[in-house]
């Protein structure tokens, strides 16, 4: 557990391997019987459940992992408001495994609050390629500045989108309109509010979570 964050809320973003449920793999490592591994691989995947974050005021903020979630709450940062049924048993003792949290003393979180990243772009565009409008893995998606660089489009929120490579080869070096595509989208800085819509696409998985996310 890291001393320098004292919550799950990294206002940069860009660090953040639990953003948004996309937590880290679990480090447990294979070390012992069949029958404890399994026990061990269900825990560890327990443990990249999304958790919804909520600030002091309820004002849902973040999602994070349970595993991160539950060091919120070990050191009294956070306060469970909701609990999945599960449980994890730590050596001397079984833990409820929580499904939102709050923390307990009020975060500025900034309007702005994104770094622009790779990441966040594709974050942002929910992997999907902005011209033909499908969804990708990462690793089949380049950011593609709509505005060519060569003519001056600069790196900027405004300017980057998640794109497939097909597009991206079709578009060159032109504008949208010059290769006959259209976005699908305006992009836009990765705000807030953007935040939010993805909690709620992450949270219609959640019962628990609706209450904090649907008013
Ligand atoms: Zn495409």
């Amino acid at each position: 557990m890291s001393a320098k964050r004292p919550d799950a809320v990294d206002p940069r973003g860009s660090k953040s391997p639990e953003v948004l449920g996309a937590a880290a793999p679990d480090a447990a490592g294979i070390d012992g019987s069949r029958s404890f591994n399994t026990a061990r691989a269900r825990r560890a995947s327990l443990m990249q459940e999304p958790v919804l974050v909520l600030n002091a005021t309820f004002e849902p903020i973040n999602v994070t992992a349970v595993r991160r979630a539950m060091v919120l709450l070990l050191k009294g940062v956070a306060q469970a408001e909701e609990l999945h049924a599960s449980e994890v048993h730590s050596s001397s003792r079984a833990h409820k495994v929580p499904s939102v949290i709050r923390l307990l003393a009020y975060r500025h979180i900034p309007q702005q609050s994104r770094a622009l990243s790779r990441k966040n772009i594709l974050l942002r565009d929910r992997n999907t390629c902005q011209f033909c409008g499908r969804i990708f893995s990462s690793g089949e998606l380049t950011l593609d500045h709509v505005m060519p660089r060569s003519r001056g489009g600069r790196s900027s929120w405004e300017n980057l989108v998640a794109c497939c490579y097909r597009c991206n080869n079709q578009k060159g070096d032109r504008t949208p309109e010059e290769a006959g595509l259209k976005l699908a989208r305006r992009p836009r800085p990765f705000t807030l509010h953007t935040s939010r819509q993805l909690m709620r696409l992450i949270g219609h998985r959640d019962e628990r979570w609706r209450k904090y996310l649907f008013y």
